[in-house]
């Protein structure tokens, strides 16, 4: 069976939990501390907000436990918040650079709330390279803006006012979605991450 764990220090964690779980065939663990993390196959990292999940994970030496595994090749998908965690460039729409404590694993740049705040939450289907069509929740999104050496961005969404956004991205193992595949009932994503541990 494959052991997946899910980062639990703030957010959305347990819909992962629950969605996970309901795939089947896949055994769930909460990781709240490192040790959590033994024997996990694969790792997810939720939504919620960036800022307080990165800090409780600094707290925590969840941080670096991760850096550790990801760099040995475990499969991790970040989703949303995870997704900005996992960038080694962020900056707010608004605010500019965050300054904000990352992983810093991916070679990507995100924008936070790159589609405006709350109202601006939205559901699509988009169309992801690999994966086929995936339904996608958008809440506060973020967006990828830019990949650089062997990360590439493989979905993008059209909204009508903020135009053609980086959706997803890929770099060896590690796998940035600035949607929601827990709220969604979609499950192609948790399936490719599922994939990559059998590379
Ligand atoms: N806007 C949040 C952030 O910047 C992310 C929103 C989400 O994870 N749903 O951290």
């Amino acid at each position: 069976m494959v052991r997946v764990g899910v980062v639990a220090v703030q957010g959305d964690f347990l819909e992962h939990v629950q969605a996970l779980r309901e795939l089947g065939g896949v055994e769930v663990v909460a990781v709240k501390s490192p040790r959590d993390l033994s024997g996990v196959d694969a790792l997810v990292i939720p939504g919620g907000e960036s800022t307080t999940i990165g800090s409780l994970m600094r707290v925590k030496g969840l941080d670096s436990a991760i850096i550790d595994l990801a760099e040995s090749g475990l499969p991790i998908m970040g989703t949303c918040a995870g997704a900005i965690l996992l960038a080694k460039r962020v900056a707010d729409r608004v605010v500019g650079e965050t300054g904000q404590p990352l992983l810093s694993l991916m070679d990507i740049a995100v924008v936070r709330n790159a589609f405006g705040r709350q109202r601006e939450s939205f559901t699509t289907d988009i169309y992801v390279d690999g994966v086929g069509k995936v339904r996608a929740v958008f809440i506060r999104a973020p967006a990828i803006v830019d990949a650089w050496s062997e990360a590439r961005v493989i979905a993008y969404v059209d909204h009508y006012s903020a135009g053609k956004m980086g959706a997803a991205a890929v770099e060896r193992n590690l796998l940035a979605v600035t949607f929601h595949p827990e709220l969604s009932g979609d499950t192609k994503m948790y399936e490719y991450l599922l994939s990559m541990t059998r590379r």
